[in-house]
């Protein structure tokens, strides 16, 4: 087992090294912070446009939120108890001009500045849907709400695989609705997300998954979400081909966002939630190992399907 991580961590910084050395990735010197040059931000936004388009059938209500949320939101969703480890709050500097002066005199020593910097009220979005459930805190319509919503989320997680990154872009379809509604909704996506990475042409698997909830009392959490199916991955190879990646979720919620937003279905219940998340520069890197660094050269019927 040891080797076969061992193996996995040599491909991915190899990988990692070969996206820089491409100029795909800008290296800012932080595992998991990259700049992108200008075709990969392209390769990206036509991902985005793909997973704009496979909702919109539906007719999904579009929002956009900036990458912050308020302190309020994620002290309401439960992140705190479940994420605290991937968690990053916003402070500022709110000291006066000796305060001023010291902080630069720390700088300038390359010490530790950041204790004359006080808390804000905003954190940064862990995943695109958090702010969708703050605001529609009230009664849901008899059909309940439909909302598609693109965002970077911030997760504390340096790491030198290219594929986790501390700060990514997330595009969700998130459905609130009665209980019946969200487990048809969750279901009907798994065949839609199936064929959206085969149209893509890549070797993608569906799994039962859980997430990685802090501590020990986590670990029974996450026994329990995979009993219950309520968190399917969609899974491709990006830097390795035995460890492949989760390119998609599909997260059913039950009604934990409905209790702790107060979000009612029109019979006065707790709403139930469920969200499909695509990580879009993943889409992006696992486009660029199936189909190789030349975008130029890539098969005909995938330039097809991004608009190439
Ligand atoms: P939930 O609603 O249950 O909290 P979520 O939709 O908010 O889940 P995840 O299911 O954890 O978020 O992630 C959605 C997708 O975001 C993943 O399938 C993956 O593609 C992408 N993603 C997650 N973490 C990272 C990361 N560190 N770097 C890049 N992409 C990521
Ligand atoms: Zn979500």
């Amino acid at each position: 087992m040891l080797v076969i991580e061992e193996a996995a961590r040599a491909e991915r910084t190899h990988f990692r090294d070969e996206l820089v050395r491409q100029g795909l990735l800008v290296a800012t010197g932080v595992a998991g912070l990259f700049g992108y040059n200008e075709e990969f931000e392209d390769t990206v936004g036509r991902v985005d446009r793909q997973v704009t388009a496979l909702g919109q059938a539906d007719h999904p209500e579009v929002m956009r939120f900036p990458p912050t949320i308020s302190r309020a939101c994620i002290e309401r969703s439960g992140y705190l108890e479940s994420f605290p480890h991937f968690a990053g709050a916003v402070r500022s500097f709110d000291g006066d001009a000796r305060a001023h002066r010291s902080l630069l005199r720390r700088v300038e020593e390359e010490q530790d500045w950041s204790a004359g910097f006080a808390p804000t009220d905003v954190v940064l979005t862990p995943a695109a849907c958090y702010p969708v459930y703050d605001a529609l805190t009230g009664t849901l319509p008899d059909e309940g709400r439909l909302v598609d919503v693109m965002s970077y989320c911030f997760r504390h997680e340096p790491s030198d695989d290219p594929a986790r990154l501390q700060t990514f872009r997330m595009h969700e379809h998130v459905r609130l609705g009665d209980e019946t509604a969200i487990r048809t909704w969750h279901a009907s996506w798994l065949t839609r997300a199936q064929g959206f990475a085969s149209d893509l042409g890549l070797d993608a698997r569906a799994v039962v998954a859980s997430d990685p909830f802090f501590g020990r009392a986590g670990q029974l959490l996450a026994a329990s979400q995979r009993d219950q199916r309520l968190k399917l991955e969609i899974v491709a190879p990006i830097a390795s081909a035995g460890c492949p990646t989760a390119i998609i979720s599909l997260n059913c919620h039950q009604d934990h966002f409905g209790k702790s937003f107060g979000i009612q279905t029109a019979d006065g219940s707790p709403a139930h939630t469920a969200c499909v998340g695509f990580g879009l520069e993943r889409i992006a890197l696992a486009l660029y190992s199936r189909h190789g660094f030349r975008r130029s050269a890539w098969p005909r019927h995938i330039c097809g399907v991004l608009g190439l």
